[in-house]
This record gives structure tokens, sequence and C-alpha cells, in this order.
């Protein structure tokens, strides 16, 4: 996801609200917070393998009615029901249970009892045996919640493009996937052979004659047309399915419905040749077929840092989209108004940030940390954002050169408002601080500064993306892979820079003929490696919590460099 602009208005009010409240005051979370954030007993002995959702999209009154089969392997003792998400706004019709794909639903018929955004599937579950794989149906309808302020406050866009047709998607981040389908809402269950999306459209409910696109994740299987004159008016409509081959985050799954031009491209890649697929509004088609032409150049970028783009098998995609701009695995969503930087605009306030479009470049980066590497907890998305935002200086780097992509990491530290840790509760659906962006993405480049080494640097970030391809992964882990590979003992710096808001900060003072220096606000064990220098006069100093000396010949007005981040009593 990306950085609102919201947050830096009302960050400050929220400090203060933290810094005023006791330190041990902990928040109260619901249950159902617990519901939804952790892996309960109506979620851990089941693995969902599949989703196979079909929905109709009724524009007229923004409601959708749909089916989804979640096809699941029974992976523990069964519990008394089955925990299945779906927000309030939305209702389960039916349910069925399936074994082997046949369907007796008479003498299957599962009872669904809502509770809030969760509803219980009741079964006698217990005669199931493990290892093996059975079915859920359900039908369900409703109207989803609409977007307040998409992508941030997410929900369905229903919306027109300027020339006045109509313009559909769905941006559900935190908000969750069961905003508008039944599902397991939670990042560490990923459906593992992917799923199947098949949107109808009716023409009666949509405002246009004209036959409008819809994209969505993975590969376009097909398309089918109904307009028989024997059918009545909403019957007739177009029916657009895709396929999605690998593991996908259920708030990725999206779809995107408008006047759309479509055309393609292919690179050849690490894994082989990668299909591109764009997807415009028809009267952007022109400078966007120029704007998005520095994927190419991106992936071979993104490639030789990170290792193969994920998804081969579903391909890449960018696809306009009326919101600023979200992480849809394989159908990345672009709404920055073919603009350089965010919004026109350089988060990093070093004039770096404008020589690239920071949605297509931040975006398609969580492809690798996010889509293809996840977080089983939100509580731990700073590996998603940390990581992804780096891909940014990866990529500045690619473009001007090095010193210009720290000068970009670097102002990006400005964005830093150390109001919480980076980590977050975890088990209750909650992320960090907001700078899980920023900040994580100076500790990534921390990281890089102390292995002083870009090779071993980037064969770490390719042997990451390797070890944890597709997979689930926790802080505690990658913490560990970090150090092992780096050879070097991270643990302090980790500790605080991911879990306390304090900023290291160097004071120091001269007394005949030595420099007296140590770090405040560090915990035990940490230091940095910075230069001290006056004049000709040079040292390379270690600052801890403790005070240490060494000789000096220079005088009092010292300069310290500054790649690391850490502040200077002043
Ligand atoms: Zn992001």
């Amino acid at each position: 996801m990306l950085i609102s602009r919201m947050f830096n208005k009302i960050v400050y009010s929220l400090f203060l609200m933290w810094y005023l409240l006791p330190a041990n005051t902990t928040f109260a979370y619901t249950r159902a917070d617990t519901l939804r954030g952790s892996n309960g007993p109506g979620r851990s002995w089941w693995d969902v393998q599949h989703y196979g959702l079909s929905t109709e999209l009724h524009w007229k009154d923004r409601s959708v009615s749909g089916r989804i089969q979640i096809d699941f392997l029974v992976t523990g003792i069964p519990g008394d029901s089955m925990q299945i998400d779906l927000q309030d706004s939305l209702e389960i019709a039916a349910a069925f249970i399936m074994q082997n794909d046949t369907c007796v639903p008479l003498l299957n018929q599962a009872v669904a009892v809502k509770d809030g955004n969760v509803w219980w599937i009741k079964f006698p579950f217990r005669h199931f045996d493990i290892g093996h794989e059975y079915s859920l149906e359900i039908f369900y309808k409703g109207k989803p919640r609409e977007a307040k302020n998409p992508p941030w406050d997410g929900g369905f866009i229903w919306t027109k493009d300027a020339s006045g047709m109509p313009w559909i998607s769905v941006a559900c981040q935190g908000l969750g996937a069961s905003s508008w389908f039944p599902c397991k809402d939670i990042q560490s269950d990923e459906p593992d052979s992917g799923m199947s999306i098949s949107l109808w459209l009716p023409f009666y409910y949509m405002d246009t004659d004209i036959d409008l696109v819809n994209i969505s994740n993975g590969r376009l299987v097909d398309t089918t047309r109904v307009n028989d004159d024997l059918y009545l008016d909403e019957n007739n409509g177009l029916d657009w399915h895709w396929k999605v081959s690998n593991p996908i985050n259920t708030y990725d799954a999206s779809f995107y419905i408008g006047d759309y031009v479509h055309w393609q491209d292919t690179i050849m890649g690490e894994k082989g040749e990668l299909t591109l697929d764009f997807y415009a509004l028809r009267q952007n088609e022109k400078q966007a077929r120029t704007h998005f032409e520095v994927t190419k150049h991106m992936l071979h970028c993104f490639e030789y840092w990170l290792g193969p783009y994920p998804f081969y098998e579903d391909g890449y995609k960018l696809v306009e989209a009326p919101f600023l701009g979200m992480e849809h695995q394989s159908a990345i969503a672009y709404g920055n108004k073919y603009q350089m930087g965010y919004l026109g605009k350089d988060r990093s306030n070093t004039g770096v940030g404008l020589n690239f479009d920071f949605i297509i470049i931040h975006e398609s980066g969580h492809e690798w940390f996010g889509n293809s590497i996840t977080a089983a907890d939100i509580a731990d998305n700073w590996i998603h954002e940390g990581f992804t935002t780096y891909t940014e200086t990866l990529f500045a780097e690619s473009l001007m050169g090095k010193e210009k992509a720290f000068e970009y990491v670097k102002g990006q530290r400005l964005n830093i408002k150390n109001d919480k840790p980076l980590i977050g509760p975890y088990g209750v659906n909650k992320e960090g601080s907001g700078d899980i962006y920023d900040k994580g993405a100076t500790l990534v480049h921390t990281i890089r500064l102390l292995m002083n080494d870009d090779e071993k640097f980037r064969q770490m970030l390719r042997t990451m993306n390797e070890r944890y391809y597709h997979k689930m992964v926790s802080t505690a882990e990658i913490e560990e892979f970090l150090c092992d590979y780096s050879g070097i003992d991270l643990l302090a710096i980790f500790n605080q820079y991911l879990r306390t808001t304090k900023v290291p900060e160097l004071t120091y003072y001269i007394k005949k003929g030595r420099l007296y220096y140590k770090f405040n606000k560090a915990i035990p064990g940490f230091t940095l490696p910075i230069e001290a220098w006056e004049g000709n006069n040079k040292a390379l100093i270690n600052p801890n919590s403790e005070w240490q000396s060494i000789k000096w010949k220079g005088g009092f007005d010292l300069s310290f460099s500054d790649d690391f981040y850490f502040k200077i009593k002043s």
C-alpha cells in the first residue's frame, strides 16, 4: 500500500494523545479484533487450497450477489465450526459442504450463523479426515462497503471516468477482502493453488451499451457474452473469467471495470519470457503508452536486485485505477495521473523522486515484498513496506547512480514520525506505525551500510526472495535470516528501530585532548560506526550507551557523517 497524505495532518494530535498516555497503557482490543486477526479455533484446522469466486455486479443499486467455492485441506482435528469472514453489509444465503465434487445439498447443507463480521458454519466437521480435501460453497449477497478515501479507507469504488463511462473497482487492504466476498480474511492463509475470479456484468444494470472491459488478477480464461432476445433483459450480460495460478493475499484479489484499451509487450526475464499487459482508460491511451514504458527497465532492475519476478505464470499487468494505487498481485493498480513522483511531488524532498513515477515503482516492488513474501500477521507489515520502499532507492540507483539514490533514502528520513514502533500488536489485525515505510527503508539501508558490500547485500535480497518465495514470514524469521546472511549481529539494531520509537542521540565533549562520546536513547548493545572530523583531523567512533573516549587533536567544531539514522545533541 502507500503512504497517506492525511496521515501528516493528524499525526501531531495523535502524537500528543500518545505522549499523554501513561507508558503502560494498553489499548483494549475487542473479541472481533481477535477473531479477525488471529488463527483461532474456527480457522486453525483448515488450510485454504483454492477460492473459486463468481459474482454479479449491479451498477444501479451498487450491490453484488455471488457464490464462492472454498476448497480446503483439513490439517488438524476439526473444530465444531468454521469461521468465515464476511462483513456486516453482506449476508450468506446458503452454504453447502462438498467432497470430491459431489454436492448433495439437502444432506450436506450447512448452517451459517452470523456473529458481527464473522459467520460460523455449523456442520459435523468431526467426521472429516485429516489430510483430506473438502469444499465449502457459499451463496451470498448485499452491498459491499463503499470506499471513503481509497485506497486508505477502502472498499468498492463505483464511479465514472471523464467520458462518463462507468468505472468500478475495489481496494480493500486493511479493511479486508471479507468486505466483498466470504473468505478466511487473514494474511497467514493464502489459497495454495490460487483463485478464479469470474465477474458477471448484466447489461441491464449498466449505464452504457458499450461492452466494458473487466481486468482481474492472473490470466483471462474466457469471456462469455449473453445477448439473447429470448431472455429477459436482466439475463443479458458479459462474463469475464480470470484465473490466478499462484497463492494470493485475499486483499490483493481485485478487479477493474471500465472503458479500457489494452496493449501487450514482453521482456526476456530471468525465468524466460514474461508477458506484460497494460490497460488504460481510452481517453488516456496516448500518454499511458509512453508513461508505462518504464515498466520494462523497472522489471529488469528489480530482477537484478531481488531475483525473478515472482508470478511469471500470472504475468505482469499495470491497470489504470480510480484511486492512487495498490499492489494487487499481477494486476498493479495505477492512479498517479501520469505524473512523476507522488502525484507530482517528491516524498524525499531531494528532487531525486521526480525522476520516476512513485506508484509504478512502489506498487510493483510489492510483488516481491508483500505479495511473494507475506507477513503472516499484519503487525509485521514493516517487512512489506520497508523493503518495498527501499525498492524505490534501488530503482533510483539504476537511473541516477548510487549517490543520488542514497540522497533519496536519506531524504525519506524526514518523514519519520517515531509515534509508535514499527511492529504492531499481534493477533488483532493491527499494523504498527505509519513509519513502516520510511523508517523501514531506513532500516534496510542501515543494514546495507553496515555490510559495506553491495554485491553481498544484493545476493542477500535475492536469497531472501528465493527462500521465502510465496511464503508467510514473521519478523523473527526475517531478523534471523538477515543476521545469518550478513554475518552481523543486528539484533540491537532491530530492537532499536523496530521496537522502540527512540532515535539514538550522539552526545560528546572534548576535555584535555580527548573526545568523549556516547549515544543517549540507545538500547544496550546498540552502536553505529560514525566518522568524526574537524579540519584535517578524523576519527572513526562507535558510540554506544556508555561513555567512551579517544585521543583528539582537533578542535571543538566537529562534524559527523550522517549516512546512518541518528541525531546529534545540540
Ligand atoms: Zn506499499
